[in-house]
C-alpha cells in the first residue's frame, strides 16, 4: 500500500503537492501543506517537447551519481540524513529519497544541496546541450 510522504500514513488514493520545491505523494490530511498538483499541471511540468525546445540554463543535467554524491557529501561532513536536510533547509523525508532512490529535486533544491554540502551537482557542457538537443 502506498505511504503518505509526509506523515507515513498508509493512504488509498495519493495526492501529489510541491512542498519546498520538491514533490511529494502524501495522504489528504497532509495536502494542506503544500501547494496541490493537479495531474493536467503534473503532465505540463513532466514533459517538454517542442521543436524549437532549446536547453534552458534553469533546467541543467545533474550528475548520474546524484545519490551517491550526496551520501558520500554528507558522510564526509559527518551529518545525519536530518542534519543534512536541516542544514540545506528540505524535508528530511526529500533528502532520504534523493540519497537512497535518486530521486532528482528541482535545480532551486539542488543548489541547496549543492551550498550546504559543498558539492557539484548540477553540470552543463556541451556535449550535454547536443545530448539534449538530439532527443
Ligand atoms: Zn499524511
Amino acid at each position: 500500500m502506498p505511504e503518505c510522504e509526509v506523515c507515513g500514513k498508509v493512504v488509498s488514493e495519493k495526492r501529489k503537492i510541491r512542498l519546498g520545491g520538491s514533490e511529494l505523494e502524501v495522504c489528504s490530511d497532509c495536502v494542506s501543506l503544500g501547494e496541490e498538483i493537479t495531474k493536467k499541471e503534473v503532465k505540463v511540468y513532466m514533459h517538454v517537447s517542442s521543436p524549437d525546445f532549446v536547453p534552458d540554463i534553469e533546467e541543467r543535467e545533474v550528475v548520474s551519481d546524484l545519490s551517491e554524491k550526496v551520501r558520500k557529501a554528507r558522510e564526509t561532513l559527518g551529518m545525519s540524513q536530518k542534519d543534512a536536510a536541516q542544514r540545506i533547509g528540505i524535508q528530511e523525508s526529500v533528502f532520504r529519497r534523493i540519497e537512497s532512490h535518486g530521486f532528482r529535486p528541482d535545480d532551486q533544491t539542488l543548489r541547496r544541496i549543492e551550498k550546504g554540502l559543498n558539492i557539484h551537482l548540477l553540470k552543463k557542457t556541451e556535449d550535454d546541450v547536443m545530448d539534449i538537443l538530439d532527443k
